[in-house]
């Protein structure tokens, strides 16, 4: 007999994102394989290989390219992208703990996803913060690169006057800081301001050097928050100086940053993020993850007692009592 699906969640797709590059992700993966516009990677997730893997609720982002122009725009299409989802009945976006709870207490129901904004700019001002709250956004990282609000990713910097005016309308309404991608200037002023804060997909920079990754100090300010942190499973942010030209990164290297985090803050704060569809595939992500359905082969890394906590426990805990 097979043992019991685990439940996940996954701190951190970006669905809306991929299904704007023309990839139809209501198909089988097989079948998107086949027909994939997408030349430069192989997919790794679609929503039927979602619900294969025990995929029950994820944090589904609005991602705005910096290159591609208008990010108000980017950002309403996608949001658009997640509204024909759910009329389609092939998702249910996730507003409050409540839901949460109602919707894991549902097992046939379709993937719950938690909207999350990656990057700020297609807010133009906190005064139009409500619009999105009410479109659903639940979780705002304010950087990526570095954005209007915040020093991000490679982008040394603190945060702007008009960041630290976003961060504290997210913490007068109730919106949760990612702290993803972050400057460190940008987030010790922004934990400051005192919203709620997660990592959706953030490795150890113990392992892995460079301000994408959270160095000890920010995991441990996330935990003391409460919140969690998600492993991304892409190889450069699992083994400093990686690339795709190398043999792919182990399984075993992954769990070295959940047991580093562990260490620091114990299992209950560790969680997914895998960022499977966050522009690449299965070339960069660890062997033995070929598909989303093998995310599990990760969770034999960790300690027996914890697995279902890292697989998604954690975040459930976290999605019912805080969101
Ligand atoms: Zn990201």
């Amino acid at each position: 007999m097979n043992p019991p699906a685990l439940l996940l969640v996954d701190g951190h797709l970006d669905l809306a994102w991929g299904a704007g590059l023309g990839r139809d992700l209501t198909l089988e993966l097989d079948t998107l394989r086949e027909r994939d516009p997408v030349a430069t990677e192989t997919a790794t997730v679609t929503l039927p290989e979602l619900r294969a893997a025990g995929t029950r609720v994820c944090f589904g982002t609005l991602f705005a390219d910096p290159a591609a122009g208008d990010a108000r725009r980017q950002a309403l299409a996608q949001l658009e992208q997640y509204r024909r989802w759910e009329d389609a009945g092939w998702i249910r976006r996730l507003r409050t703990g409540a839901e949460v709870a109602a919707h894991l207490a549902a097992p046939g129901a379709p993937l719950g996803v938690v909207l999350l904004m990656e990057g700020a700019d297609p807010i133009r001002d906190p005064d139009d913060l409500p619009f999105w709250v009410a479109a659903g956004v639940r979780v705002i990282g304010p950087a990526w690169g570095r954005t209007r609000y915040a020093g991000g990713t490679n982008a040394p910097g603190p945060l702007t006057e008009a960041g630290r005016a976003l961060v504290t309308a997210m913490r007068e309404l109730g919106v949760t800081l990612d702290a993803s991608h972050l400057d460190d200037a940008s987030f010790w002023e922004a934990l400051e301001l005192g919203p709620r804060v997660i990592a959706t997909h953030a490795n150890s920079r113990a392992l892995v050097p460079g301000n994408r990754q959270l160095s000890d100090e920010m995991a441990r300010a996330v935990a003391a928050a409460g919140g969690v942190i998600g492993l991304v499973f892409l190889g450069s942010f699992i083994r400093s100086g990686w690339n795709v030209a190398q043999p792919r990164v182990g399984l075993a290297e992954l769990a070295a940053h959940a047991q580093h985090y562990a260490a620091l803050v114990g299992w209950a704060h560790v969680g997914l993020g895998t960022d499977l569809d966050g522009g690449f595939g299965r070339e960069k992500a660890p062997a033995g993850i070929e598909r989303y359905r093998d995310v599990p082969r990760f969770l034999t890394q960790v300690p027996k007692e914890h697995r279902a906590g890292v697989a998604g426990l954690n975040w459930a805990r976290w999605l019912t009592r805080y969101l």
